[in-house]
């Protein structure tokens, strides 16, 4: 599956704009500068494939990458921004928790938490709005490789005790780095089984 050419189809701004439901998908989500692009890059082979937007009230929207014809990746707008006023806020959870509950081909958002940074209320807002949805999250740790062993095993304890908070919480949380390569292939396997489910 990983072996295919990754490209970008779609971007939308606007929820009455999103391509046609076709093969699974899988979506991206995690605060602005989580390492998501570098996760995507990492995960599909490609340099540059999701351009970095972290810049706070820039134009933000879901981007579609076709996978070999037989997955669709979507990278979810970063949430989080400091200064970001509350009326973003709440257009972005609106936006995605339409964008959740009604998109029926979507197997799995895949959740990524920085490893370097507490749980944010942010976070949690967002583990909640995939609870109401009923959208089975994953969540993944970006940037293991800044974590001395002993702090990685506290933060993946203090990551699954939050888990455990939430019915839609997929249980096995993955440990990656963009940087070093770990846990990417985990994370290819897991979406290849999707894809034969
Ligand atoms: P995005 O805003 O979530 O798409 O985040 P980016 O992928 O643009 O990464 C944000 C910052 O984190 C950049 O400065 C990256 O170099 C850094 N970063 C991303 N992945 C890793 C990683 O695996 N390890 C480390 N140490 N830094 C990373």
């Amino acid at each position: 599956l990983f072996a295919s050419e990754c490209t970008f189809f779609f971007g939308s701004q606007t929820l009455d704009q999103l391509p046609p439901p076709g093969v699974a998908e899988i979506a991206f989500a995690g605060r602005s500068n989580v390492g998501k692009s570098s996760l995507i890059n990492a995960m599909t082979g490609r340099n540059r494939l999701a351009r970095a937007s972290s810049e706070p009230g820039r134009t933000k929207q879901l981007n579609f990458f076709n996978l070999g014809d037989r997955l669709t990746l979507v990278d979810m707008p970063g949430y989080g921004f400091a200064k970001a006023a509350k009326a973003v806020k709440e257009d972005w959870q609106n936006m995605m928790f339409t964008y959740l509950r009604g998109r029926t081909v979507l197997q799995r958002v895949l959740l990524l938490l920085d490893a370097r940074i507490e749980l944010k209320p942010s976070d949690r807002d967002v583990m909640e709005l995939l609870d109401k949805a009923a959208v089975v999250f994953q969540v993944v740790l970006t940037k293991c490789d800044a974590l001395k062993p002993g702090r990685l095993d506290a933060k993946r304890r203090e990551v699954e005790a939050e888990m455990a908070r939430h019915p839609a919480a997929y249980p096995h949380l993955v440990l990656t780095s963009s940087e070093t390569g770990m846990g990417i292939d985990t994370l290819r396997a897991e979406m290849a089984r999707l894809v034969e489910m």
